[in-house]
């Protein structure tokens, strides 16, 4: 096993589960001390557990990823705490609608927005000054196939992920030297994708024309080779990682 994160410091938004968590375990299985992050202190408190008991160190903060004060106090808590921020992975995204596009109530878009943008922008802005103290940092966001294509109902989701790719064009220039790439996922089996594969897997992927409907881990991979020295030349660049599904040239 390689060990790429060594002595970093690593923090992922919504990480108690699904593909935050496979990320964190990635960094954590590679040296890397991770902020586990997520609203609900049990699930929190689960994921350390399971990050410790395979030998990794992780250590959790509660944080909502909309609310701005809890994640400049994150970040208030990580400087004093450890003093430097290495690889800072926004991951949290909500999905508040599902159906007709038009048909969004102004709660269900200020929640879609607050979460997924300005939640976003307001974390790296909070992160910033600490990831400029450290050296070599760099992001990763997440953003969704769904932000090239939309389909299955997901509307306004799709261009808020869309959003994130401009974002991380914007970013990369304008925070040099600090090295800020996205990864887009492809359908992968977790809660929050649920509706669109649980019970009807085959159908799932064979509507997304791929071989197999994608897991956590595979975007663990990808976000720790971004995040990784590995990818020291890379930078305002979106990684795609859909199996077959990639919806661009
Ligand atoms: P998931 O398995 O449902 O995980 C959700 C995680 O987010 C949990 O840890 C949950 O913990 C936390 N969370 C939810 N709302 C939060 C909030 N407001 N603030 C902080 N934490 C919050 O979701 P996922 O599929 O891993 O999705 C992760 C990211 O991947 C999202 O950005 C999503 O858009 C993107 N993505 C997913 C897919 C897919 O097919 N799954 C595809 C493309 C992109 P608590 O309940 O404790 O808060």
């Amino acid at each position: 096993m390689k060990q790429r994160f060594q002595n970093k410091v690593c923090l992922v938004t919504a990480s108690s589960t699904g593909i935050g968590l496979a990320i964190s375990e990635q960094f954590a299985r590679e040296g890397a001390t991770v902020i586990i992050s997520s609203r609900d202190k049990k699930h929190i408190d689960a994921a350390v557990e399971k990050i410790r008991n395979s030998g990794g160190k992780a250590e959790g903060y509660a944080c909502h990823a909309g609310k701005i004060e809890d994640l400049q106090k994150m970040i208030q808590f990580i400087k004093e705490k450890y003093g430097r921020l290495d690889i800072l992975v926004p991951n949290a995204a909500v999905s508040t609608h599902f159906g007709f596009v038009l048909d969004m109530t102004p709660q269900q878009y200020d929640k879609l927005f607050e979460v997924n943008l300005r939640g976003v922008y307001f974390l790296i802005q909070a992160a910033y000054p600490l990831l400029k103290e450290t050296q070599d940092s760099n992001i990763v966001i997440i953003s969704s196939i769904g932000g090239y294509e939309s389909e299955m109902g997901l509307g306004m989701y799709s261009v808020t992920k869309t959003a994130l790719l401009g974002m991380t064009k914007v970013l990369s220039k304008d925070l040099a030297p600090i090295r800020v790439n996205c990864c887009a996922p492809g359908l992968i089996k977790t809660k929050f994708s649920s509706v669109l594969w649980e019970g009807k897997e085959q159908a799932a992927a064979e509507f997304m024309k791929v071989e197999r409907l994608g897991v956590p881990e595979d975007i663990g991979n990808a976000v720790a080779f971004l995040a990784s020295s590995e990818a020291s030349y890379v930078n305002g660049e979106t990684l795609i990682v859909a199996g077959r599904a990639s919806p661009r040239l």
